[in-house]
């Protein structure tokens, strides 16, 4: 850290998003005086303004009205009349971001850390100047996230060339959303999209959806969706895309190139990635050094090559994911505070809030054959278990990897009913270093969709009961 012991603060956190208000809260509960810069009119970042909270809150508001329209008359459910009322669900989405950043700021002051509001400009090792005005810290963390990347010559108007931004606030249903890019955004908000009504294409580069999951997941995803009425153009690049007023024409054509076609879309999505959010920030004059992806390079203490300048969250390497950057928020503050922390990047488990639902944690088979560890397999499916059953959702299915020789679980992949919630398990289970007969051997509630996670434990020693 800075040696500057008269600094106004002992640290200074630019950005209020997941990694920088749990940092800047954890340092405040270890005895730091702490302010957090950030620029928007409300804390939380994105996760809570524009991604992880506003996209949960339409998945399950649409999820509502595609069960009512379509699954609850199986269950001997009937109603009648089922209507969209869409500027009530994105009032809903609204009073979820509202109320959550409200709670940040409350956090915010109950922990006695001050909210500079502003962009933050780092002029020196312990200088920030926050519009024109200089804050003395003696250590600065940067946590200014990510945004959207678009594609070359492609004109993001935010109504009808979006990013998840737009896509977060459309005021009318689209006719035919052409999503561009299947990675887990993509996937999401395309299915919020046409369980409202739209017809949805999605555009993919890669020969599968959500690239980085294991592959036999993403295989029965694809069926599913399609199942569902969605397109997939899957292994296709888009080569050009024209406006026409509010239509968009997109000539999309295969990997391999001897087939083009056009699609025409109200509303297009280009879901392709997001890049680390570093300019304005001052790094270039400090001399702070980026990696070959444009983030901040950092050590393994978080430390960016410059004394007393640390970075955390999507704006360094990793997953850009909210739950990342919090422990990273943690981790940080508790480093400056002389302790130990430790995250074991292997056990960050991910989540598609797709129907059905996607959950991985630790690695999938083709990470494994590429190591060329011997692995064995315990698959269960969803239709063999009773809850799934009494809830009429029986897709997927849960597959755990253990080590062939020790049974250690090396990696979990789940698709299926409630996936986002069953993962916490494992990947708990993963953090003690149990083996898949730890699992086996613990009771698990009857009926319940967990006592999947059991059977596929017995599974990779071939000891499932119920198949
Ligand atoms: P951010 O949350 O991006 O926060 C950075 C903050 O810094 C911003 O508020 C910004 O205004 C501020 N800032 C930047 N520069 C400055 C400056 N110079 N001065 C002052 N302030 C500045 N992750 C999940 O784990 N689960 C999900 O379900 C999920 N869903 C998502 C859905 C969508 C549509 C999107 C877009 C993302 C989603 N994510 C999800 C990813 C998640 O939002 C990010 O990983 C997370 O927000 C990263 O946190 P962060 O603190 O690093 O940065």
């Amino acid at each position: 850290a800075n040696q500057n012991n008269d600094a106004e603060y002992d640290l200074i956190v630019i950005g209020a998003g997941p990694g920088g208000y749990v940092a800047a809260i954890r340092a405040a509960q270890l005895g730091m005086k702490v302010a957090c810069v950030e620029k928007k009119k409300t804390l939380g970042g994105t996760c809570l303004n524009v991604g992880c909270i506003p996209s949960k809150a339409l998945l399950y508001a649409s999820e509502q009205y595609e069960a009512a329209h379509k699954q609850l008359a199986d269950l001997g459910v009937i109603v009648k009349d089922v209507k969209l009322d869409l500027a009530k669900m994105q009032s809903h989405k609204d009073a979820v971001i509202n109320a959550n950043v409200a709670g940040i700021e409350f956090l915010l002051k109950k922990n006695k850390i001050t909210w500079l509001k502003g962009s933050a400009t780092i002029t020196a090792p312990g200088q920030v100047s926050i519009d024109g005005k200089e804050h003395t810290a003696r250590t600065i963390v940067i946590a200014t996230g990510s945004e959207s990347v678009s594609l070359p010559d492609v004109d993001v108007d935010e109504k009808h060339v979006v990013t998840s931004t737009g896509a977060l606030s459309l005021e009318k249903v689209p006719e035919h959303m052409v999503v561009i890019g299947g990675g887990v955004i993509g996937v999401e908000l395309g299915s919020v999209w046409h369980r409202l009504g739209a017809k949805v294409t999605i555009v993919e580069y890669f020969d599968r959806l959500l690239p980085g999951f294991d592959k036999e997941v993403s295989l029965s995803f694809a069926k599913i969706l399609e199942k569902q009425g969605m397109q997939l153009k899957l292994a296709h690049k888009v080569e050009k895309l024209e406006r026409k007023g509010k239509e968009s024409q997109i000539t999309i054509s295969n990997i391999g190139g001897d087939h083009k076609e056009t699609l025409s879309a109200d509303v297009v999505l280009v879901s392709v990635g997001r890049k680390p959010v570093t300019q304005g920030l001052g790094l270039e004059a400090l001399g702070v050094d980026l990696d070959e992806k444009g983030r901040i390079q950092t050590n393994a203490q978080f430390q960016t090559n410059i004394a007393g300048i640390y970075a955390i969250g999507d704006v360094i390497a990793g997953p850009m994911l909210a739950h990342k950057a919090e422990e990273e928020g943690v981790a940080i503050a508790e480093l400056l505070a002389g302790k130990k922390p430790h995250i074991d990047y292997g056990l960050i488990p991910g989540v598609v809030y797709t129907d059905p639902e996607i959950a991985m944690v630790g690695k999938t088979e083709e990470v494994l054959k590429a190591e060329s560890v011997e692995y064995s397999v315990g698959k269960f499916p969803f239709s063999a278990n009773g809850r799934a059953r009494a809830m009429n959702q029986t897709e997927g299915f849960v597959k755990i990897l253990a080590d062939k020789r020790t049974n250690k679980v090396l990696g979990a992949h789940l698709i299926g009913p409630h996936c986002s919630e069953l993962i916490a398990e494992i990947v708990l289970a993963m953090n003690f270093g149990a083996s898949a007969e730890d699992i086996a051997l613990t009771c698990h509630a009857h009926p319940t969709l967990t006592e999947s996670i059991k059977e596929a434990a017995l599974g990779t020693q071939k000891r499932s009961i119920h198949m």
